[in-house]
């Protein structure tokens, strides 16, 4: 699995992306907790962007940084891969998990954050502000990050953290990769309407969505 740490982050190219946090308008803030308790708890993903049924979903790249193209038949097949963070924060006004999404230039301030924050006790410890300096479609937008205070709260006494790849991530295999890139769609379950018994009703079985927010994907 294309999984990538602190130290590796500059092998991968690609930055971006949206959240399933929304910090929508410049000047927007919100309140949150990082679901980390160490920098060794921050792992990126690089991902290929494909669309399944419609939607824009990512898949895990199952080339290793170094490794050859034929490891992945997406690579292999030209597609582009992208490094991803998919930071699970706690929104403490909703209550609930919600993913932050960020390009690996991230790595940095969460590594700067954890320096900061997480070396006697735990990020997920600190409550954060995260304030949007850049307006909407802004490609330059920035994000302040500020400390504001900390407790004794654990990582147990928040919701779980949603699984990334084999969740919000799709986990497939070389050759389920492969067929997709042949016929423009995963083996099975996505192509159930092309089932030809009538005795079955096509039911359209989908993955467990990561987060609740997956619609806005
Ligand atoms: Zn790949």
């Amino acid at each position: 699995m294309a999984r990538f740490s602190y130290g590796e982050a500059d092998n991968y190219g690609g930055n971006g992306g949206h959240g399933f946090l929304s910090i929508p308008n410049d000047g927007d803030v919100v309140k949150v907790r990082f679901l980390y308790n160490k920098l060794e708890d921050i792992e990126g993903v690089a991902v290929h962007q494909i669309e399944v049924d419609g939607k824009k979903r990512y898949v895990n790249c199952l080339r290793e940084y170094g490794k050859p193209v034929d490891d992945c038949p997406m690579c292999k097949s030209g597609k582009f891969v992208t490094a991803k963070l998919f930071i699970p924060v706690y929104d403490i006004e909703s209550g609930t998990v919600k993913i932050w999404e960020r390009g690996k230039k991230f790595f940095g301030k969460m590594a700067g954050l954890c320096s900061r924050y997480a070396s006697k006790d735990n990020l997920v410890s600190h409550i954060f502000e995260i304030e949007r300096h850049g307006k909407k479609g802004d490609t330059q937008t920035t994000y302040e990050i500020y400390e504001c205070g900390a407790d004794d709260t654990t990582l147990e006494d928040l919701p779980e953290v949603p699984v990334i790849i084999g969740g919000l991530v799709l986990d497939k295999s070389k050759d389920e990769m492969q067929y997709f890139e042949d016929y423009n769609e995963f083996p099975g379950a996505e192509n159930s309407s092309r089932r030809s018994s009538s005795e079955e009703i096509p039911v359209r079985r989908r993955r467990t969505p990561a987060t609740s927010d997956e619609d806005t994907f």
